[in-house]
């Protein structure tokens, strides 16, 4: 069991920050206090070599091979490199205080971030059918830093939590019922922790109270989802059982009519499990454009003229654009509406197409403001007369973490 230590008011908190994948381990290092990033970073090609990047704040990144057959040697390689005489940021590794995990899929069992006990990973194991390719990454993980760090304590941060709200209308799907009694197949999203900070940030800025305030969160990353926030609660989002459903994406297909799953096993002689993996992997902007699933390449083409670039880029504006239209109706209006995430903070093309479908409600694009590709600050890029406001706000899903650690432990002094 963990030595459970509690927050003491006069005394800073570090928290280590952990994001888990099968190969990969990002982290960062924030002090809760002042919210600053101590240090970040992040191991690469776990199992198949090992490479670390660490960057001090406000210090060059630093890329070491390490050799790292699993997570455990990975962890302790971050931990070594904040130590460390020359660039590390902490005296010792008693400064870290907690470790927030990032975990993708807590099912029906987690509505908000919870302290790990062994009782918590066997129940998030038991969602691992959910996500088979997130959830056991996250748990070697948190088995890795208990091995290094045993005694700190640890919280677990669904993606999923925050969903929790969404009522029945929106989470169940139009299939016999047994399977959502016995199976729990359900709709139940993620990008959780990044649709709460951006939400809360929106209600700031239009100066309303969070548990009164109408926001539509579009998080466009290589994975990219939308939400719908009243009144300070996930009340729908476009991604479902698992991370597939709802937009298209950078390699992922969104929404689509079974049927295209079937067609593509039977005339093209591939595995139920082959056809999903097409689904994740080769479809969105990669295969619709046949350029990359990357936005900036997939804009320039389209600056240079290619047809199937443009093609590309206005279905996917398209579809987010349904997406907001249908929860502004699913919340009978809306008060803001927040762009975030790698395409939401970095293209003015996506932002301007999307946006400019909602002329019809007096909806207006204040183009010197949305003109910067990159916009890295809380910025309003619909002018003032405009009848809903629309922002840019970049997200924070570590702070977010951070933050959650810290009310986890405080909760549980
Ligand atoms: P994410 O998954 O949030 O990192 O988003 C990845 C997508 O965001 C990619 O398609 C990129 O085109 C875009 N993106 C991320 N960072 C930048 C940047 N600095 N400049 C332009 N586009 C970016």
């Amino acid at each position: 069991m963990f030595e459970k230590k509690t927050r003491k008011e006069d005394i800073k908190m570090d928290i280590l920050v952990i994001n888990c994948g099968s190969s990969s381990l990002k982290y960062q290092v924030i002090n809760s206090d002042t919210e600053k990033v101590l240090a970040k970073g992040i191991c690469e090609r776990i199992g198949a070599g090992g490479v670390l990047k660490y960057r001090p704040a406000g210090g060059e990144e630093e890329v070491y091979d390490y050799d790292m057959p699993t997570h455990t040697e990975a962890v302790k390689f971050v931990l070594d490199s904040l130590v460390n005489e020359k660039t590390g940021v902490l005296k010792s590794l008693s400064d870290i205080d907690a470790v927030g995990h990032r975990i993708v899929h807590g099912g029906e069992a987690f509505n908000k971030a919870i302290l790990i006990t062994e009782d918590v990973i066997k129940a998030v194991e038991e969602c691992n059918d959910l996500a088979p390719l997130h959830n056991p990454a996250n748990i070697i993980g948190i088995r890795a830093c208990q091995k290094v760090m045993p005694g700190i304590p640890m919280v677990g941060v669904f993606d999923t939590a925050f969903h929790a709200t969404m009522p029945k209308k929106a989470y169940l799907y139009g299939i016999p019922n047994e399977y959502y009694k016995k199976d729990k197949l359900r709709r139940y999203g993620f990008h959780g922790t990044s649709h709460s900070f951006v939400s809360k940030k929106a209600a700031e800025l239009v100066g309303k109270p969070y548990d009164k305030c109408r926001t539509i969160v579009c998080h466009l990353g290589n994975g990219a989802s939308i939400c719908a926030v009243e009144n300070g609660k996930s009340v729908d989002t476009s991604m479902g059982l698992s991370p597939l459903e709802g937009l298209i994406m950078g390699t992922r297909s969104g929404d689509i009519d079974p049927s295209v799953i079937q067609y593509i096993a039977n005339h093209y002689n591939k595995s139920l499990n082959e056809v999903i993996t097409i689904l994740n992997k080769e479809s969105g902007v990669l295969g619709m454009s046949g350029i990359s699933s990357d936005f900036r390449d997939i804009t320039k083409a389209m600056q240079e003229g290619d047809e199937q670039a443009k093609a590309t880029l206005e279905a996917y504006c398209y579809r987010v654009a349904k997406y907001i239209g249908s929860y502004i109706t699913a919340m009978h209006g809306v008060d803001v509406v927040a762009f975030t995430a790698g395409i939401g903070e970095n293209n003015s093309y996506i932002r301007k197409f999307v946006t400019e479908y909602f002329d019809f409600l007096g909806v207006k694009v204040d183009e010197k403001a949305n003109e910067p590709m990159h916009i890295s600050d809380d910025t309003l890029i619909t002018t003032s007369d405009s009848k809903i406001p629309f922002y840019v706000i970049p997200t924070d899903e570590e702070l977010s973490i951070a933050r959650q650690t810290v009310d986890v432990l405080d909760g549980n002094k």
